[in-house]
């Protein structure tokens, strides 16, 4: 068999020596088309293989900064190699894996060739390389090339290499602001074939982002439209990046893929590992950050002093926005006729987006703590450490990040976690977590919780929060592992997860981060939420009551009013300045009110979402669950910020005070088919029932329609049972 191998690796990694050991006399030496570069090229013939080897340049990178790292790709590239042999120095292997990294995220067959153990060994230091082939998905071979041990295992190697399939490209993660970027281009690439004859999508993408000079010249001769896209998305990110972290793509790279191979050699690569680089500092803290004790106990520290920081300074804000729509409620409700346009207002926007806009800063104060989590590197420890948990419940560690983004800490969103798990090589791996994340509480969830804490925990928020936490996240991988040992069974594969150094975060950069998110939250109440409010609200109000009904009502008004002394009836027909009402006046008003909460109620029932309501009562009652928040609850296909906002609107149409100007929590709390227990009980159904309309497009896109189908019923299923399971033992029991 003919086959063309590469050697490739760091300057003095051995190449050369390496080159003469395996090819012995038959070799020469040319040049490199066009540039003064030596080409050596001879074969290796023995044990029964046939190959013909190319000693590379010596490069420490394959990006384009040298002419030496040009000769090396183009060759990779253009001249295929079934296999490039790349060594690597194992007394310095953190640098020297810098390269393996490139070669690996270019997709290239590789095996690689762990030299000087020797050397390694009598520094004290000794490599696993059967956890290394198994973390790089590559095999390691360790050899001397001077004394030509290992040899032949390499070689054997190399030949099972190539047969073996085309590997997929390795994808490192680089962090939020360079993965979004990353997202929007690819596209572009892939529909275009921009270059993709050459090189993997993702690969393209990333060269942008590194201004890579040979990339960027060959991509605007090729088209370029989409060349200018692409260097319009790299200008927006750079100057992003620049403002919130003050770096740049660069060197963001630069630094995730060491922090790659930073917490690769944390899991026992390395016996007796003496850290002289650069992450010197950060490695200190991490021996106490990351300490197989001390930090899942410091990890719940900062989740539960980040709730309490949330809540704690959140109330005051929150308490202004609810004066403030309820002041606006009542003015408004006092301008308008009663009517249509009145209770669509009122009752429609002000009560539903109100509700979902007055949790303002609360999410506010929980992005801001995420960002100083996230900004600092802390959020990347967290990853690591529950990594070795994912791993139990038949996860793989990069299903953290994906829960994390879905929401894991509270306030993410299942969209971009969703997104978040095509770093996921294993696709078995992959759908678990694809299905799992929506169970995050994410920044929609955020405001169903706050609204039923506030109401029925007030003295234990930041508690509640965190309960609800670990709930989401035992819920989560018990229902991973579940469907681990079912629909999704197989084995798992391993998993490296970068590390980046730790950096004290900016001011400007967490105001950025914080701002943008709780903008969105903003953004979306006001379009999507606002669309979806007035839709429940006209299927709230329509059809209405036949006038036959109507009248009965207006009737039992008049005679209340006949039965009622005049001087009372004056009294509430002029109401003067804020002085108490007479007995007689405060007895008629409530009973008016009475037969108004009546009419409103039934009104609503006769709706067609009250009469779907209704209709599911029959089940719904089960769960503890009225026709009232079955209308929320189906709102919340949509998007789960509309449970809120239609429990406001329900509350606020049904209204026994039909004055409004109560909070949602506070009419909650008044209505006698809601306690603690109803309350546990509609948490419980709302963070595990099915995702968002949204997420389940995303499902169904990153996988199969039949996924997102699944994802519904199975997701929906689950709640149930547990809501149900939670509201008939606690009734049982008395509560
Ligand atoms: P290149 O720059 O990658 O071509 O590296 P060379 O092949 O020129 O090797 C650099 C130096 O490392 C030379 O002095 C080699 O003799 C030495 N060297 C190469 N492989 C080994 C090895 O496995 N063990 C030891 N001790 N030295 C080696
Ligand atoms: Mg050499």
């Amino acid at each position: 068999m003919d086959i063309c191998v590469a050697l490739g690796g760091n300057p003095n990694a051995g190449k050369t020596t390496l080159f003469n050991a395996l090819t012995g006399s038959r070799q020469h030496v040319g040049n490199y088309p066009g540039v003064t570069v030596d080409r050596k090229e001879g074969r290796y013939v023995q044990n029964g293989h046939d190959m013909h080897i190319v000693d590379l340049p010596g490069t420490y990178s394959l990006t384009a900064y040298s002419v030496e790292e040009v000769v090396a790709r183009d060759f990779l590239v253009n001249e295929c190699p079934q296999v490039t042999i790349n060594i690597v120095d194992a007394s310095n292997l953190e640098r020297n894996l810098y390269l393996t990294i490139q070669f690996l995220e270019l997709g290239i067959p590789t095996c690689v060739a762990l030299n000087m153990i020797d050397v390694a060994r009598s520094r004290g230091i000794e490599v696993d390389h059967q956890k290394l082939t198994r973390l790089l998905g590559v095999p390691v071979i360790p050899i001397v090339a001077r004394s030509g041990l290992g040899k032949q295992a390499l070689m054997d190697a190399v030949a099972r290499v190539a047969e073996a399939p085309r590997p997929q490209p390795l994808r490192v993660s680089y962090g939020r602001d360079l993965e979004t970027a990353i997202q929007e281009m690819e596209p572009l690439i892939s529909e275009n074939a921009f270059l993709t004859a050459f090189y993997p999508t993702r690969w393209i993408a990333l060269k942008y982002l590194e201004n890579d000079a040979q990339i960027l010249e060959k991509g605007r001769s090729t088209d370029r439209a989409v060349s200018d896209q692409l260097e319009a998305v790299t200008r927006k990110v750079s100057a992003h990046i620049e403002e919130t972290l003050e770096t740049y793509p660069e060197a963001m790279i630069a630094d995730h893929r060491y922090g790659f191979i930073s917490s690769l050699l944390k899991q026992g690569i390395l016996k007796e590992y003496h850290d002289r680089n650069r992450l010197f500092l950060s490695d200190r803290i991490d021996k106490v950050l990351v300490n197989r004790f001390a930090g899942p106990l410091i990890m719940f520290g900062v989740l539960f002093a980040l709730y309490q920081f949330v809540f704690t300074y959140s109330e005051v804000p929150v308490g202004w926005c609810e004066t403030f729509f309820e002041w606006l409620a009542d003015t408004i409700s006092g301008q308008l006729a009663d009517g249509l346009l009145k209770s669509l207002i009122v009752s429609g926007i002000i009560d539903g987006v109100g509700g979902v806009l007055g949790f303002v800063p609360l999410i506010l104060f929980m992005f801001f703590g995420i960002a100083i989590l996230e900004d600092s590197g802390y959020l990347a420890r967290v990853a690591f450490m529950l990594d070795r948990v994912f791993q139990m419940f038949g996860l793989h560690g990069s299903s953290v990040m994906a829960y994390i983004v879905s929401g894991g800490i509270a306030g993410g969103c299942a969209v971009p976690g969703v997104m978040a798990t095509r770093t996921l090589r294993s696709p078995k791996e992959r759908i678990a977590t694809l299905l799992t994340a929506p169970f995050m509480n994410c920044g929609a969830k955020l405001p169903v919780f706050a609204l039923l804490i506030a109401a029925f925990f007030p003295a234990h928020q930041a508690r509640m929060m965190f309960i609800l936490t670990l709930i989401s996240w035992s819920g989560a991988l018990l229902a991973a592992k579940f469907l681990r040992l079912t629909v999704v069974k197989g084995p798992s594969t391993p998993f490296v997860m970068e590390l980046p150094p730790y950096r004290l975060p900016t001011f400007r950069g967490l105001m950025i981060h914080t701002w943008e998110r709780t903008w969105q939250y903003v953004k979306k109440a006001g379009t999507v939420i606002l669309g979806i409010s007035v839709l429940l609200w006209a299927a709230m109000t329509f059809p209405r009551m036949p006038d036959g009904q109507i009248e009965t009502y207006a009737a039992q008004r008049s005679q209340i009013i006949a039965a009622a002394p005049a001087a009372a009836v004056a009294e509430l027909e002029q109401p003067l300045g804020d002085s108490p009402l007479s007995s007689d006046a405060a007895r008629l008003k409530s009973e008016l009110l009475v037969v108004q909460g009546r009419q409103s109620a039934e009104a609503l029932r006769h709706s067609l979402a009250g009469r779907i309501g209704s209709t599911l009562e029959v089940v719904s009652r089960w769960a503890g669950f009225d026709w009232r928040t079955n209308i929320a609850l189906l709102g919340g296909f949509a998007a789960k910020e509309v449970i809120v906002s239609t429990l406001g609107t329900a509350y606020s149409l049904g209204d026994v005070d039909a004055q409004g100007g109560d909070s949602l929590s506070a009419r909650l709390v008044a209505e006698p088919g809601w306690r603690v227990l109803t309350a546990w009980s509609v948490i419980i159904f709302v963070m595990f029932y099915a995702p968002c309309f949204i997420t389940v497009v995303c499902i169904s896109r990153e996988s199969s329609w039949r996924w997102g189908l699944f994802s519904m019923v199975f997701n929906t299923s689950l709640a149930f049972l547990l809501a149900v399971g939670i509201y008939q033992v606690g009734s049982a029991l008395g509560y």
